[in-house]
């Protein structure tokens, strides 16, 4: 992998820990490996809570000199780690392609989009207003100050290697606090990249620590039990977000949770077909399926279900697959065998209780981690596809009569982060919009994530706003300041 780099330097395998780059104290290290080939990449050092308490020991050293600085002075920094990331997005999307096994170009793309909160938060730091408010009583001044909370602890996922952790990094250091963070054992090598990246823009020593770690669950406790932080913020699954909330629970801590979706698709009869088709593939095969916003559930319309679903499955069987470092892939690989066997028993769920396969529903020839992109039609709600997010390239296509009935079936989940919808009346987009049940919602798109709105869920897909001027918010306090006079 190195010598694919132009700067080898950022491709780091010990771990950034109070502003130094070590191995484990025991020596320890876990492998990461290739997803597209099976192959080892690298060896990384394997923390445990000892090193991740000390991490935490020196964030919260560092933050108050930090905190202390102008917004301006620490939107410098932020702003140039933003600058080095561009200027080596390159080498950061085949580091990120290489453990995660997305298309380089897609790869490329997230680079920029992590980097993006970078850039965001620098302008969002000298933007942290407080308030006044008219006394209560002629003698009292009221003042609200917003203070970074603390230290912040981080878990994120292997999907988003960068950007995941860009988007809890950039508002924390910007707010003001100290921060660590335990990247997904899948994906160490993009964090420690920002690692390398913080240290160059002259990040403070110790101000914020990337600990890789095959010891998941040690480490989580350790954010959770150590009074020293006052924040996590995490990026998973439903499952594992409720055991952090209740590990957290014993300090109070306030918690951020980006968890597990559902995401409905609406088509109805009055939608632009092409549109719809295009953002459908956009929205579904983005990272091979493998995001918490892809469409789960594809609710087309009868009168147009016919032609939307051999629109689509044309368009699909066209997609081209492969490892993702190879020139004009547009999907890759699956995490691993565990992600792979989860599309296979959806798919196998959905046929045994009478849908149909309109393209693909078989592994891929390319390889064991390999899935073809696949449209199933004749869906139901009693299937497992209809409850369980899929995290693969799997379109299943369920046919409805009404709005009410979509609207019905589109809610009928735990899960509240992504929806999406294509219609051309006014009367019904504002319908539909309203009442939906999600986080957020795109009307006649597929793609809506950017830095600059606030992304979250509600009902069991999470807790707290990222990205926006809001994001920043989940790491700041308000102080109530009353002054008699
Ligand atoms: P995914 O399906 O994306 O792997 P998970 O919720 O299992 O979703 O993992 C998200 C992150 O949480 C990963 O970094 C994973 O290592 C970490 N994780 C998994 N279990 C625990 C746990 N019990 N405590 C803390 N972190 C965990």
């Amino acid at each position: 992998l190195k010598s694919l780099l132009n700067d080898p330097g950022l491709l780091e395998t010990r771990a950034f820990v109070a502003g130094d780059w070590i191995d484990a104290d025991d020596a320890a290290t876990f492998e990461v490996t290739n997803p597209a080939r099976g192959d080892v990449i690298a060896q990384v050092a394997d923390l445990s809570r000892v090193e991740v308490a000390r991490a935490i020991d020196a964030a919260e050293s560092a933050r108050h000199a930090w905190s202390a600085r102008t917004g301006k002075d620490r939107a410098g920094v932020l702003r140039k780690m933003h600058d080095l990331m561009m200027q080596h997005a390159d080498d950061l999307g085949t580091i990120l392609t290489a453990e995660m096994g997305k298309p380089f170009a897609e790869a490329r793309g997230e680079i920029g989009y992590g980097a993006s909160y970078f850039e965001w938060f620098a302008e969002e730091a000298k933007r942290i207003y407080g308030e006044t408010i008219p006394g209560h009583q002629p003698d009292k001044r009221l003042t609200v100050l917003k203070q970074p909370i603390g230290v912040a602890a981080a878990i994120t996922p292997w999907n988003f290697p960068n950007a995941m952790i860009a988007r809890k990094i950039a508002p924390a250091l910007a707010a003001g606090c100290g921060f660590v963070g335990r990247p997904a054992s899948e994906t160490p090598l993009s964090a420690l990249a920002i690692g390398v990246i913080a240290e160059r823009a002259g990040l403070p020593k110790g101000l914020m620590s990337i600990l890789p770690s095959s010891r998941a669950s040690d480490i989580g406790k350790e954010f959770c039990e150590n009074p020293k932080v006052r924040k996590l913020s995490f990026t998973g699954s439903t499952e594992v977000g409720r055991i952090l909330m209740r590990q957290a629970a014993d300090q109070v801590m306030k918690c951020s949770m980006e968890l597990g979706g559902n995401a409905p698709f609406i088509v109805f009869d009055d939608a632009d077909l092409e549109a719809a088709v295009a953002g459908a593939v956009a929205c579904k095969f983005r990272n091979n399926g493998q995001t918490c916003v892809c469409a789960n559930r594809f609710y087309v319309q009868d009168g147009i279900y016919d032609a939307f679903a051999e629109k689509l499955a044309n368009a699909v069987a066209e997609l081209r697959v492969g490892d993702g470092l190879a020139d004009d892939v547009q999907l890759g690989p699956l995490i691993h065998d565990d992600a792979v066997a989860k599309v296979e028993t959806h798919v196998d769920d959905v046929l045994a209780k009478g849908g149909a396969v309109l393209t693909g529903g078989a592994r891929h020839n390319m390889g064991s981690n390999f899935y073809q992109p696949t449209v199933l039609a004749g869906v139901t709600q009693e299937m497992r596809i209809a409850k369980e997010e899929t995290f693969g390239p799997v379109a299943p296509l369920f046919r409805f009569k009404t709005e009410e009935e979509a609207i019905t079936m589109a809610n009928d989940t735990i899960f509240g982060l992504a929806s999406y919808f294509y219609s051309r009346d006014i009367g019904r987009v504002t319908r539909v919009q309203e009442a939906l049940e999600y986080g957020v919602v795109g009307v006649n798109t597929g793609i809506f994530s950017t830095e600059v709105a606030p992304f979250g869920g509600v009902k069991q897909s999470g807790i707290g706003r990222e990205g926006s001027r809001h994001g920043i918010e989940d790491y700041m306090e308000m102080k109530y300041v009353c002054l008699s006079v």
